[in-house]
């Protein structure tokens, strides 16, 4: 009889370079690539339109591209405990096999399974394939877990790397079996006026070419360009559309000054993965205890006018007028509306983090909440919380010199002259008028005064931490 396993796709949704895909097509005969449906994330707590949209699309490629290799993808609804165990019985399946993950649902996720597995006697076979390396490895010599980037990545720059797989030769799969259906969902251009990048893995591996094909040379000199040079990946990576470990060898391989720096930034990526694997509270809790009784304040209409990106401020709201229209912001911006929300409008972080992964097509919890803790300076690779206090105004001026990025995003600003960008409140009437842009009617004032919000988050910070900082 012919041996079968399943493949459990989670937000692994790619045929190349998938480790689960390709032992479970050299072990058995027969495999049977599977996505479930589960409530607990399509409703839970970080559900989010566009992103669902995302994946949906993305599995939809998925089955095209397995139906290329001879097979296709089963989808079924509900736990994946009750879920796996049930269609292994159904189908005789041996084995099931896995991409690890690091997120404290996923992993009690995982080990509800593995026991739900264990007990029906089928083997349960985690893999790697969502970071670069085993994230599970780094420590200092101490034997404790990183915590500051730079020694993180000394050391996960040597752990040795698995080869990129290809895609299988063949999947074989049953023939008999219900195959279940990917629903109906809107679309991603219906969730976004314009989506930042198309889903699904054919789209990804045409971007990747494109980007290790030259872009990548100029990484290190332009990632901070807030009108680009950075890959744009973010989304496809964070669906497992293109394997992290693929993008890495790829930069390796082409070399050089930019690709290094790229690979640098995507080790920021399996920093967070270590982070929240070792430090699990840091999903709910500031990873330092001292920050734990900060005082934020709760303001619904400075939220909403951060969310819609009217804040008067015009790097802030370009950045979130980005957000809301393509699902992906540039990182600059990203810390830039981090340090706004949490030091100007002093709003939890959690309330950026959760919007974040409302509207994010990349929002993954380890880099989300690495990122919203960094800008916050609660979290891990820790620097005195006046560093990390951004002013607006000299961030744009540096990054986005001559307006380009303000002017898309913010076309009431469009005929603003560039001395007056960073501060348009600042225009006379007669500037004003001139420029098609009266403050308070075309565009608002600013919400807040920077240069005294930063001295209110001085004394809060300063309230809750030892005086060393
Ligand atoms: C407040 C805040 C929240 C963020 N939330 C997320 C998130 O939910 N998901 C996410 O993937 N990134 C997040 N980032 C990190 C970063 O902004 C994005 O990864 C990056 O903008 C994606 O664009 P790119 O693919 O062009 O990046 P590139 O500069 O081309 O980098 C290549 C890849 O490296 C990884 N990477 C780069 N920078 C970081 C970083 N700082 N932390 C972790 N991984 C990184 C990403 O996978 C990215 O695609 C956040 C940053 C901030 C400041």
């Amino acid at each position: 009889m012919a041996s079968t396993a399943i493949v459990w796709f989670r937000r692994d949704l790619r045929s190349c370079d998938h480790p689960a895909l390709h032992s479970a097509c050299e072990r058995f005969d027969r495999v049977i690539p599977l996505f479930i449906l589960d409530e607990r994330l399509l409703d839970g707590r970080f559900a989010s339109g566009p992103r669902t949209a995302f994946m949906l699309e993305s599995l939809r490629v998925l089955d095209a591209r397995l139906a290329d290799l001879g097979g296709r993808l089963f989808v079924r609804r509900g736990r994946p405990e009750e879920v796996l165990p049930q269609l292994a019985g159904e189908t005789g399946a041996e084995a099931v096999f896995w991409t690890s993950d690091v997120s404290p649902f996923a992993l009690a996720r995982d080990r509800a399974v593995t026991e739900a597995l264990g007990e029906a006697g089928v083997e349960a076979v985690p893999c790697p394939g969502n970071y670069c390396a085993d994230v599970s490895v780094p420590r200092t010599k101490k034997g404790k877990p990183l915590t500051v980037f730079t020694p993180f990545w000394k050391v996960q720059r040597e752990l040795e790397r698995r080869p990129v797989l290809p895609a299988p030769a063949a999947v074989a799969v049953p023939e008999d079996l219900d195959p279940g259906e990917i629903p109906e969902g809107p679309a991603l251009a219906d969730e976004l006026p314009q989506p930042w990048c198309i889903p699904g893995e054919t789209e990804a591996r045409r971007a990747l070419d494109e980007w290790i094909d030259g872009p990548v040379d100029a990484y290190g000199n332009r990632h901070d360009d807030l009108t680009g040079g950075t890959s744009g990946l973010s989304a496809w990576i964070r669906w497992g559309c293109i394997s992290p470990r693929e993008v890495e060898q790829r930069a390796m391989d082409r070399g050089g000054k930019g690709a290094h720096a790229f690979v640098r930034q995507l080790a920021w990526r399996d920093f967070y993965a270590h982070v929240l694997l070792m430090f699990p509270d840091n999903i709910e809790l500031e990873y330092q205890p001292r920050f734990r009784d900060l005082e934020w304040d709760t303001d619904a209409d400075l939220l909403e006018s951060w969310q819609q990106g009217v804040t008067g401020y015009p790097l802030v709201d370009a950045g979130m007028r980005q957000l809301l229209a393509t699902g992906w912001m540039h990182n600059r911006a990203r810390m830039v509306v981090g340090s706004f929300l949490t030091k100007d409008l002093h709003l939890d972080w959690r309330e950026g983090e959760l919007w974040f992964e409302r509207m994010l097509l990349d929002a993954e919890p380890a880099q989300n909440n690495g990122n919203w803790q960094w800008i916050a300076s609660t979290g891990v690779d820790p620097a005195p919380y006046f560093r990390r206090i951004f002013n607006p105004m000299l961030q744009q001026e540096r990054f986005d010199p001559g307006g380009e990025y303000i002017r898309h995003w913010v076309p009431e600003l469009a005929g603003v002259p560039e001395k007056r960008l960073t501060e348009p409140w600042k225009m006379t009437p007669e500037e004003q008028e001139e420029a098609g842009c009266v403050i308070g009617t075309d565009y608002p004032a600013p919400v807040v005064d920077h240069a005294v919000e930063r001295k209110v988050t001085m004394e809060r910070y300063r309230a809750v931490s030892p005086p060393k900082d």
